[in-house]
């Protein structure tokens, strides 16, 4: 099936190299190629070519075709972090938080992770699927086009199982591409809490050669963070997951200069992820290194915790990926378009620079970048096509109205 879009108002995120196009760094970010009164072709869901309506040719067969006027077209977005698979909503935290409580006083008393934890390890396999299927489809019609997936409300072997089995389940029934990271060094489950190297060898010894061997992962992460899992504990678990082929995409930074920057950087992982606190010392680690800086602005948001510092990042020339961070804790909310509005407005990324951050540096932050995260012959089809609206910079300013038309997956 051939599909011609046509009147384009502008095709957004082009590539014409012939070169792949790894990521975008400082102040290549606030260049979004584009073509104004544009066409695109598609066959069988794979883009076969674009260029401006001038350039059609009248004897261009295809099979159908829709007019596109007054509306934009974009790569869907790619979501590199995300804890989509969990059973329960937690909004009574949410709301002892409204009442004073803190994160870390929530997590103290077993809410936070450990609730969710609990939760998990009651839930059947098949009710978790189903749950985590309709937030997928959720997701995917707000214009998210691949996604990547933690475990780590399991907390033990049995439960970290059922949420990887879940995501090989999303992987082998959705639509969209999908990543795992294995995060079962999310906390410390309450049996291990005064027994921390207990639970990193049952992790190391028993966890990891059964997801490996069953293939459930394709990343290792771990929340590197005080009052979770230091530098020396983090740099074993890598270790130990690297052994087993995992490659690192890990937590850093959230709430204290805590290493975990340096310690990803050390290990080569694809990404470092939060970021709320970092100094010149973690900037400067980052710029010698292909490690991805990703940005979760709707935990900021969410938690009114400080935001990530874009601007610094970028004006040191490093790419910046935006993720969602969807979890049941600190960020209920797998909504790219409203990270888009949140790094413009909170963060003062361009609309261009986020858009980047979003498509082309959030495929990176997957390893995705030959299939998806821009609009490249050859590469996957899948779109956003908004609404009418006037150009890119409205879709982060009106940050409360759907502004898509259309997904096409
Ligand atoms: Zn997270």
């Amino acid at each position: 099936m051939r599909t011609l879009y046509s009147n384009i108002k502008q095709l957004i995120q082009i590539e014409n190299n012939t070169d792949e196009k790894k990521i975008v760094k400082g102040k290549e970010m606030a260049i979004l190629p584009s073509i104004d009164q544009a066409w695109l072709l598609t066959e069988n869901g794979i883009i076969v070519d674009f260029g401006s309506m001038n350039s059609l040719s009248s004897d261009l067969q295809f099979d159908q075709t829709y007019d596109l006027t007054g509306r934009l077209v974009l790569p869907t977005w790619c979501d590199s972090h995300t804890h989509l698979v969990f059973s329960h909503s937690r909004e009574h935290e949410f709301v002892d938080r409204i009442h004073g409580l803190t994160y870390e006083e929530i997590a103290k008393r077993g809410g936070g992770i450990l609730n969710s934890a609990k939760r998990m390890q009651e839930v059947s396999e098949d009710e978790l699927y189903d749950l985590s299927l309709q937030r997928l489809e959720e997701v995917i019609a707000l214009g998210t086009g691949a996604i990547e997936i933690k475990s780590g409300y399991g907390l033990n072997t049995e439960a970290e199982i059922k949420m990887l089995r879940v995501i090989r389940r999303l992987k082998e029934c959705s639509k969209i591409d999908i990543k795992a990271s294995f995060l079962a060094a999310h906390t410390y489950p309450l049996e291990y809490k005064e027994n921390h190297e207990g639970y990193i060898r049952l992790i190391i010894d028993e966890m990891l050669p059964r997801i490996t061997g069953e293939g459930l992962a394709d990343y290792m992460d771990v929340f590197c963070e005080i009052g979770f899992f230091n530098v020396d504990e983090t740099d074993r678990l890598l270790e130990a997951g690297a052994r087993y082929g995992l490659k690192p995409k890990i937590h850093a930074n959230q709430l204290y200069n805590s290493g975990g920057v340096q310690i990803g950087v050390k290990h080569q992982a694809i990404s470092v992820d939060h970021l709320e606190t970092m100094d010149n010392e973690e900037v400067n680690c980052l710029l010698k290194s292909n490690t991805i800086p990703t940005l979760l602005p709707g935990a900021a948001f969410f938690l009114a915790m400080h935001y990530q510092p874009a601007r610094k990042l970028i004006d040191a020339g490093l790419p910046v990926a935006l993720a969602t961070d969807f979890n049941p804790g600190s960020c209920p909310s797998g909504n790219m378009n409203f990270i888009l509005s949140l790094a413009c407005t909170q963060m003062k990324m361009t609309p261009e620079e986020a858009i980047n951050a979003c498509t082309i540096n959030g495929a990176a932050a997957m390893e995705m970048t030959s299939i998806l995260g821009s609009i490249k012959r050859g590469k996957k089809a899948r779109l956003i096509i908004t609404k009418p609206v006037n150009g890119i910079s409205y879709l982060p300013y009106a940050y409360g109205s759907n502004l898509i038309e259309r997904v096409v997956i």
